[in-house]
This record gives C-alpha cells, sequence and structure tokens, in this order.
C-alpha cells in the first residue's frame, strides 16, 4: 500500500473544488458535495420532479 504522493492541495473536493476531500465522501469533502453532485449528474431537471424535500406540496389548511 503506497500512499497517494499527490499533495493534499491536489485532492481538493471534485464538486466545489475548495475544501480537502473526505475519506467518507471521497472524492467529495462532505455530504452535501456529494449530493449536489450527484443531482447534477442525473441532471437537475430530475430534482424538480417533485421528489425535492425542500419543495414539499403543504396544503392550505
Ligand atoms: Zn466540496
Amino acid at each position: 500500500m503506497s500512499a497517494d504522493p499527490r499533495p493534499p492541495a491536489s485532492r481538493a473536493c471534485a464538486y466545489c473544488n475548495r475544501q480537502p476531500r473526505v475519506a467518507a465522501f471521497d472524492p467529495f469533502c462532505s455530504k452535501g458535495c456529494a449530493d449536489r453532485d450527484l443531482l447534477h449528474w442525473l441532471g437537475e431537471s430530475y430534482a424538480l420532479q417533485g421528489n425535492s424535500p425542500l419543495d414539499s406540496d403543504e396544503d392550505p389548511v
């Protein structure tokens, strides 16, 4: 097992490219970046079809 020869600076988050990667979310720095990248990869229109927890259909009771 050889360690990655590249310095930490070159291993930035694949999404925001600003913060260092976290092993748990590699190659991203956080779950947020991982989720955003996944949504972006799937297509943002897919997230707009009604599966977003932030955009709830609340009934005016
Ligand atoms: Zn990031």
